[in-house]
């Protein structure tokens, strides 16, 4: 099927200047592709990544049927389980009563919500404007990812970026205290949050396992729609680099058009899908680079997590994630990588890349 032909009129230019203006598409573009000492720069890590990868056909997850009763409790048991110090908070969260999820006329800010399977809304934890409360949305789709989705987005509930933003708001702290908070974030600072929340993913997955609600198979399927989010989320990346380094800002008409005339010229339909995308969505390089740092932090955390030798140190580990939870923001990319596993995220990515280099090699055997 032949799609139409991308037409670049003056609104549509201004339009795509506003979306990469929203999320400052040449300083990020920069951030990630200004290199290190030993020239390397993020991308070059993310691609060093998604060669390794292999993925297997995408699979959906087990449906399940639970009350929002059922699931409460089953990742109230979790928490209380692995971040006994956080069970408290996330009960309050669950249950309405949490300070911090009450809106300015005392209803709770917590939502659970059915949704279709192919519905796009994502689940998600945050503030509005100068609102001085958090908002909780999940929807539900009746498979194991509500359970883990909920989870998910209690560990943003209880990260120290989200409360501190709260706080700041009620404390009426001066603007620039707020506004670092939030806006004036360093793109460093930014791509951490995604970190906590799949370390909790696959500890979660792993207490799931522990009570039969998940098995071997279900751990696989959740581990592949993983990496083929992983592999997507890079190829958005490297993608969205490879038109914004040809363009100029703020971009023109006239630019548009010829960029857009040659890609046709040279059958690279791919970047035109993705200059529509960037021009119709809110899916951004900046937006997904925090998952892939988040997936692959994570994975490298999980995997030290299972090779401990003793519950002692296993204990140590869970103790020293509930502490960073705390000071998440305080921290970015590199600090909040030594302060989880004492390397530099050029390490992480080396581990990642050994680890799943040895995976394939035993799939081999
Ligand atoms: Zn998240």
């Amino acid at each position: 099927m032949e799609s139409e032909k991308l037409n670049i009129t003056e609104k549509y230019v201004q339009e795509f200047n506003e979306r990469c203006a929203n999320f400052h598409a040449p300083e990020f573009l920069r951030f990630i592709t200004e290199t290190d000492g030993n020239n390397v720069s993020y991308l070059d890590l993310i691609v060093q990544l998604e060669n390794v990868i292999k993925l297997s056909p995408y699979k959906q997850e087990k449906k399940i049927n639970l009350s929002t009763e059922e699931m409460t409790a089953i990742i109230e048991e979790f928490y209380s389980k692995y971040f006994p110090k956080k069970a408290q908070e996330v009960k309050q969260i669950l249950n309405g009563t949490h300070p911090y999820f009450i809106d300015t006329n005392g209803n709770s800010t917590v939502h659970f919500e059915k949704a279709k399977p192919d519905e796009k809304r994502s689940s998600n934890v945050g503030h509005s404007g100068n609102n001085p409360y958090l908002n909780f949305n999940v929807y539900l789709k009746d498979t194991i990812e509500d359970l883990r989705t909920t989870a998910h987005e209690l560990s943003h509930a209880i990260s120290a970026h989200e409360m501190k933003i709260v706080d700041a708001i009620k404390e009426k702290a001066p603007k620039k205290v707020f506004d670092r908070l939030t806006k004036d974030k360093s793109f460093s600072s930014d791509c951490i949050c995604e970190i906590e929340s799949h370390i909790i993913e696959k500890l979660f997955n792993k207490f799931l396992l522990s009570k039969g609600i998940m098995n071997e198979e279900d751990i696989k399927v959740y581990e592949n729609s993983e990496k083929i989010s992983l592999v997507s989320e890079i190829s958005l990346i490297r993608e969205e680099r490879d038109i914004l380094k040809r363009l100029t800002f703020p971009i023109t008409q006239e630019s548009l058009t010829a960029l857009v005339e040659k890609l046709y010229k040279d059958k690279n339909f791919r970047l035109i899908d993705r200059i529509k995308k960037m021009h119709d969505t809110s899916r951004n390089s900046e937006h997904m680079f925090r998952y892939v740092v988040g997936r692959v932090v994570a994975d490298v955390w999980f995997k030290r997590f299972e090779e401990c030798k003793t519950n002692k140190e296993r204990r140590g580990m869970l103790e020293s994630f509930q502490k960073y939870l705390n000071k998440t923001h305080k921290l970015n990319l590199e600090s909040a990588c030594e302060e989880l596993l004492g390397l530099d995220f050029t390490s992480i990515v080396e581990d990642y890349c050994l680890g799943k280099i040895s995976d394939i090699k035993t799939q081999n055997i």
